[in-house]
């Protein structure tokens, strides 16, 4: 009997089109888990310590500034200091060959482009990026901020570039994800629950589109009912050994 990565390589491979494949990559939290990203929310996330709804709106942001940005800061540290897995770094290599176009994330580390990922899609924002409450302007952090609260050139609070509690995800992003999920020939969807929505409705989309679809997962989640193959395991194991025998061929 063939293993499952051994048919996920066959699948993309009947999917490749001189050599190219069409594809994008969906990640979810258990991508960076080999990283040890603290997670804001959830399970011993960073903000279990805090009243989430007294540090995760613009609101408390407004309304407190120092004091969350100085919680703020000791999270963008760890984040700073944390190194792409080879989960990261097998979907870099995935875009170098073109083997996929896109990375849609749920994950706001940057560590899809610290690994070389180029085309990322941060449909939750990007936690080591600020963008001022007044005139929208980003700015990208490389070290924490200094001056707590730190402000843009026009006066008002930064914020994180993020995603925070009770606000919209960014509808430009959210619809190119949506038109990405049906265009493609394979969707890649890796170390995501199906829990979170939109980003957990892509992969039905695709599916519906005719796309076939791969998951790579430790836990069996909801997508399991639509994978062509679903590949159970640690991503940071399995999908290199995927990116590596599709090199191959
Ligand atoms: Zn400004």
């Amino acid at each position: 009997m063939k293993d499952e990565i051994s048919l996920a390589v066959e699948l993309a491979n009947s999917l490749k089109k001189k050599d190219k494949l069409h594809a994008y990559v969906l990640t979810g939290a258990g991508t960076s888990r080999a990283s040890n990203i603290p997670t804001f929310r959830g399970e011993d996330g960073l903000w279990e310590k805090y009243n989430f709804e007294e540090v995760a709106t613009l609101n408390a942001w407004l309304k407190n500034p120092v004091k969350i940005w100085t919680f703020y800061v000791e999270g963008i540290q760890l984040i700073l200091d944390s190194e792409p897995n080879p989960a990261h770094i097998a979907i870099a290599e995935l875009e170098a060959k073109n083997f996929c176009q896109y990375v849609i994330t749920q994950n706001a580390d940057g560590l899809h482009q610290k690994a070389g990922s180029k085309n990322v899609l941060e449909i939750h924002g990007n936690l080591t990026r600020v963008r001022c409450t007044k005139c929208n302007k980003k700015q990208v952090f490389t070290e924490p901020p200094k001056d707590i609260p730190p402000k843009c050139g026009c006066g008002s609070m930064y914020r994180p570039d993020v995603v925070l509690f009770n606000e919209q995800l960014p509808s430009d992003l959210i619809t190119k994800s949506f038109t990405i999920a049906k265009k493609v020939d394979l969707a890649i969807i890796v170390g995501t629950s199906a829990e979170v929505v939109p980003a957990a409705t892509l992969p039905f989309i695709s599916k519906e589109s005719g796309v076939k679809v791969l998951v790579f997962n430790k836990e069996k989640t909801d997508h399991i009912r639509i994978a062509d193959v679903f590949i159970q395991g640690k991503c940071e194991e399995t999908l290199p050994a995927f990116v590596e025998r599709l090199s191959k061929n």
